[in-house]
């Protein structure tokens, strides 16, 4: 059957834009190559962290994102009846002097609330910190939308994907930014690798983040992560990442012994701007995007799916800053 719309892939964007399409009562089937496709949502490790980077800013528009997403976030909990967004407390451990001076200015010009808590010599509590459980969010959407018949078995070629629908939504990650179609959007790439650790008596409501951060997965299992490879294309693993995320996990751990049980990788897409990108294609309208989420996919996706609907069902047109028109690719 002929729909309005396909969703041409189904990682954290696709998920979220098929399921702001069935809230708005919109007709829509996804495809999804499963596993034999690379997803950078399947080895996401799901944190959401308001505070980042060695000189400690606030994320994107984290202020308004982040209730937001929780309330998107809970909505589907209820209606998929699984657990999604786990709220964390993040201990935040300063690296060196510089990184203590830096806080300490942020702090008192108020820059960092409501999301830097109580501080001590040694770092700081961010609040709001969660964790989502991005595989059981992918696996509890598929089975619904397989159960309702919103589903078609990938992988596809684009222009197999044309011929189903009205608009078809490009969300497959990389696979996107080898499209001849997008071939103008300045894409870009960093790999990330994470090392999953066997360890015991670790607080499973705690993220350590000292560099890399330290997330308790289940009982004894904790992950280790995430390196960044700008520009690497390909979801490999190395023995570089695996010696200094060893490393990492020392000294976060404190000199507590853990065993690597499992090492694994991705890769993510982001744009110069560091903004993600949706919209319609300017010469192809049939054609849409969500992508570029970078490490941050957790809480933009819901917010870009929200303007997919909003411009489908009242012509509302993209925020200029992730709309894709801002990279002119004709
Ligand atoms: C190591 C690592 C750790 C990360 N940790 C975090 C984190 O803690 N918090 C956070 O917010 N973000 C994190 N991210 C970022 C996050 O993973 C991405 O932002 C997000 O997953 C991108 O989702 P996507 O839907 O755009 O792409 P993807 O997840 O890559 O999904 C693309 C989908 O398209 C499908 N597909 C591909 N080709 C076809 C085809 N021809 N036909 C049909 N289907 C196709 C694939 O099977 C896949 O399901 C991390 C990323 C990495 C690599």
């Amino acid at each position: 059957m002929r729909r309005d719309i396909l969703i041409f892939g189904q990682g954290l964007a696709g998920t979220w834009l098929a399921w702001e399409c069935e809230r708005a009562g919109i007709s829509f089937v996804i495809s999804d190559a499963g596993q034999r496709e690379p997803s950078a949502s399947r080895v996401a490790a799901g944190i959401v962290n308001p505070i980042t980077g060695r000189r400690l800013v606030k994320s994107w528009r984290i202020d308004s994102l982040l209730p937001a997403a929780r309330a998107a976030y809970r909505e589907l909990e209820g209606a998929l009846e699984t657990d999604l967004w786990r709220r964390m407390r993040l201990r935040r451990i300063f690296r060196d002097d510089r990184e203590r001076r830096i806080f300490g200015e942020k702090q008192v010009r108020g820059d960092l609330a409501p999301f830097a808590g109580e501080a001590d010599e040694a770092g700081f509590w961010v609040e709001e910190a969660a964790r989502v459980d991005v595989v059981a969010l992918l696996d509890s959407a598929a089975a619904r939308w397989k159960a309702q018949g919103h589903w078609l078995d990938g992988p596809m070629s684009l222009a197999a994907a044309e011929a189903r629908a009205d608009l078809v939504i490009d969300c497959r990650g990389f696979a996107t930014t080898r499209e001849v179609a997008w071939a103008r959007v300045p894409w870009e790439y960093s790999r990330g690798e994470i090392l999953e650790l066997t360890i015991e008596g670790l607080d499973p409501d705690v993220i350590l983040n000292r560099g890399h951060w330290l997330l308790p997965v289940g009982p004894g299992l904790a992950w280790v992560g995430a390196t960044h490879d700008p520009g690497v294309t390909t979801a490999t693993t190395t023995a570089e990442a695996r010696a200094t995320l060893s490393v990492s996990a020392a000294e976060l751990l404190d000199g507590r012994a853990f065993e690597v049980a499992r090492q694994f990788s991705g890769v993510r897409v982001n744009l110069p701007d560091k903004q993600p990108v949706a919209g319609r294609h300017p010469s192809t309208a049939r054609l849409g995007v969500l992508n570029g989420l970078g490490a941050k996919g957790v809480w933009l996706a819901p917010m870009l799916a929200r303007q997919w609907v909003n411009h489908l069902t009242a012509g509302v047109p993209f925020d200029v800053e992730v709309d894709v028109a801002r990279f002119n690719p004709r």
